[in-house]
């Protein structure tokens, strides 16, 4: 048997404290409840407090939590869909290795995100990212409705103004659709169910504090210029500005892979 993970002073899990619902019934509340206690073994598992291999009891979690044995039946049923555990009959609930993990589940890529191996994690979103937009942009050059052409523009357009106003927030919402918008209009159906990793690789940079304070006007330029090469229908200029936003990204990036977690997460 495996001990449980302490509590720790995490923000995150404050956060997730302060939501916590009244127990005292409701369907709304209990499936706070679920996704609370789901929330906080999907962390122990993909932070490694619970470790491959590791056998725990329902039991344990009851206690732990302080929550029915209904709500961690749900939370582990959740689990196994995700291929982070398995239940073994008469012996208790096994943590699974990576291997077997949803690596493509955005709450498998949130839980990793939050975890010790954050830059791993957010290397290999970004390799994917490199492999996958490039071509999004080059197809969505041939294949964009005239109404996706036209909305990316505007978004770049809206982005250059963000980045010039230093306004992160809009920034982000507004680089998540942008590029959300180049993988739908791709026409391909499964680079458009990416925008999800995609969504998940930027608020993720967001939230640990390794996107650039000021955005670079290359950069924005970049974003305008694989809008204008979509609405034109220029396959070949919309994969090469794509690829320079790629480019950008993988260099600032690779400029922490290497470095201490602990220094990013001071950062
Ligand atoms: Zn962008």
């Amino acid at each position: 048997m495996t001990d449980l993970p302490k509590h720790t002073a995490d923000p995150a899990e404050s956060d997730a404290l302060a939501v916590l619902p009244e127990m005292s019934g409701g369907g709304g509340a209990l499936k706070g409840l679920h996704a609370r206690v789901l929330d906080l073994l999907g962390l122990a598992i993909c932070g490694g407090d619970l470790e491959t291999g590791s056998v725990v009891r329902i039991e344990q979690f009851q206690e732990r939590y302080g929550v029915s044995r209904s709500v961690v039946r749900e939370a582990i049923r959740v689990l196994a869909s995700m291929g982070l555990v398995a239940s073994r009959r008469r012996v208790g609930v096994q943590v699974l290795p990576a291997e077997r993990w949803n690596l493509y589940d955005p709450q498998v890529i949130s839980w990793r995100l939050a975890s010790p191996a954050r830059l791993a994690q957010l290397q290999s979103l970004t390799e994917l990212r490199n492999a996958i937009e490039p071509e999004a942009a080059r197809l969505a050059a041939l294949r964009a409705p005239l109404a996706s052409a036209s909305e990316l523009m505007g978004l770049a357009g809206k982005l250059w103004a963000a980045g010039q106003a230093d306004d992160a927030e809009a920034f982000l919402l507004l680089d998540i659709k942008f590029h959300r918008l180049v993988l739908s209009s791709s026409g391909n159906e499964m680079f458009a169910k990416l925008s999800t990793l995609v969504e998940a690789v930027l608020t993720g940079r967001t939230q640990y504090g390794m996107m650039p304070r000021h955005p670079h006007n290359e950069a924005l330029q970049l974003h305008v210029d694989v809008a204008s090469a979509i609405q034109r229908g220029s396959g070949e200029d919309a994969h090469a500005a794509m690829l320079g936003i790629m480019a950008r990204t993988f260099n600032e990036m690779s400029s922490l892979w290497g470095k201490d977690t602990d220094y990013l997460a001071g950062s």
